[in-house]
Formats: structure tokens, C-alpha cells, sequence
């Protein structure tokens, strides 16, 4: 029988990456990037290291959308032609204070917990959590079970129920699968900045920070230590890598 070049080539990958030993066969933001960063010489993911993102809500406002828009098109979830999708792996939510009717408009994805509860409950493992904090979901193992979707208390994943159109190959999507937020593993991996990020700072309001929380030299450390942070239901005790100023 005359063999399919592409299932020969992805049984080719999946004999290298089981040599290479199972903590391999991950998602395309640690397999692929392991692979070309040995290449590269970049640094390999640390624990030294944990990436965490700041929001300034003073500066956040309601009419801002850049960050949902930027990280829809870095990640291909627009939808193309008649595939219609609602994907939305960071969304604008409004707070109300019920005392004085104030309102704050925040930027709210994957809080990349410390202690994550999607990642808990996964029964394949492929919910995880990178060294460096980082959570993601290996499209390859991920059953579609939607356990991760109902543990997890921010609401951070969905289900990706339609056929995938215009995929980016740095962020590859599955029909089936769970996915949220990656804190844009693909870009952090090569020293660059999250989409919505750049965004917020290029279109929006600046009011995003993103960095090294281990490291007290970098800006998002010293503005919370300046000003402090909160973190979304701290009280759940999963230590969110993402935090809240103004809130
Ligand atoms: Fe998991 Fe939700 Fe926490 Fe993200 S916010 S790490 S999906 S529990
Ligand atoms: Fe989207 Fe990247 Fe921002 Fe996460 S870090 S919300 S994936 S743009």
C-alpha cells in the first residue's frame, strides 16, 4: 500500500519526539520551540523564570478593544469566509461598584495560576503547566472532555466546536479541542512581547505590563511593588499570574 507522505512524516515526528521522551510531546509552544531553541541557542524554559502580565485599570477603558483584537489575529480565531467563529481568549468585562455606581473596564484571559486547577483535572495530561508558569493545552492529547472548562473559576477556556480556518502556524487550533489564553508562548519564547500587549501600548492605553515576577528588577515587579496588585478571587488560593492595579 502506498504510503501517505503525510501521515508517513507525522509518524516520522511523533517516533523523534518519543525518543526524545514523553515530557516532549507537548504543545506546539514547547515542542516545536524546544526543538529550535537548542538550535538557536535560546534559553530552555526555566523555573528561574515566572512570566506573569500586570493590568493598570486606571488606564483601561471601556471603548478599548485593542487587546481582543490583537490577540484574535495573532492567533488566526477571526474566522474565515462562511466559518463563523466566537472564539475569545481574552474578553472585556465590566466592574460595578454597587456603592457608587463606578465602573471599570478590564481586560480578563487565562490567569496562568500557579496551582491550576485545569490542569488538575485533566485525565490525559494535556492541561499543564510550563516551568516558568505558563498553562497551556496539548491539542494532541486533549480529548475534549471539558473537565479544564468547568474547574476552571475565570471562566478562561472554551470549546472550539466548528471546523479551523486561516490557522497560524505558530498557534495551531483543533476542531474538538479546549484552548485559552498561551500568554503568547510562541513570542515570549523568542524574548518578544504578548500580542495584546504590544497592542495595548501601540493602540491602546498602555496599560499592560508584562514580565518576569522572580525577577526584581523588571518593570512589572517594581510597579507592584510600588503600587501593589491584586489578584482575581485570591482567595481561591491558585495564585494568578496575572494581577489587577486600580481595581
Ligand atoms: Fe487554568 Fe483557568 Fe487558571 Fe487558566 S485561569 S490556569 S484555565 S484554572
Ligand atoms: Fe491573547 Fe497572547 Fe494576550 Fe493571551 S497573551 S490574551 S494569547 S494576545
Amino acid at each position: 500500500m502506498t504510503e501517505c507522505p503525510t501521515s508517513s512524516s507525522r509518524r516520522q515526528f511523533l517516533n523523534a519526539a518519543s525518543v526524545l521522551g514523553a515530557g516532549m510531546v507537548i504543545a506546539p509552544g514547547v515542542t516545536l520551540h524546544g526543538i529550535s531553541e537548542a538550535k538557536a541557542g535560546l534559553p530552555r524554559v526555566s523555573s528561574k523564570v515566572r512570566w506573569g502580565l500586570l493590568v493598570d485599570a486606571n488606564k483601561c477603558t471601556a471603548e478599548c478593544t485593542a487587546c481582543v483584537s490583537a490577540c484574535k489575529i495573532e492567533h488566526g480565531l477571526e474566522g474565515h469566509g462562511r466559518v463563523k467563529t466566537d472564539a475569545q481568549w481574552i474578553r472585556k468585562v465590566e466592574l460595578r461598584d454597587r456603592g457608587s455606581g463606578r465602573t471599570q473596564s478590564l481586560p480578563v484571559m487565562c490567569q496562568h495560576c500557579d496551582e491550576p486547577p485545569c490542569v488538575d483535572v485533566c485525565p490525559t495530561g494535556a492541561s499543564f503547566k510550563r516551568a516558568d508558569g505558563i498553562v497551556l493545552v496539548d491539542k494532541h492529547t486533549c480529548i475534549g472532555c471539558r473537565y479544564c472548562m468547568m474547574a476552571c473559576p475565570y471562566k478562561a477556556r472554551s470549546f472550539v466546536h466548528e471546523v479551523t480556518t486561516g490557522q497560524k502556524s505558530h498557534s495551531p487550533r483543533g476542531k474538538g479541542t479546549v484552548e485559552s489564553c498561551t500568554f503568547c508562548v510562541h513570542r515570549v519564547d523568542v524574548g518578544r512581547q504578548p500580542a495584546c500587549v504590544e497592542a495595548c501600548h501601540k493602540d491602546g492605553k498602555g496599560a499592560m505590563t508584562f514580565g518576569d515576577l522572580k525577577d526584581p528588577n523588571s518593570d512589572i515587579s517594581k510597579k507592584l511593588v510600588a503600587h501593589g496588585g491584586v489578584r482575581i478571587r485570591g482567595d481561591l488560593g491558585l495564585d494568578p499570574g496575572v494581577r489587577y492595579q486600580g481595581v
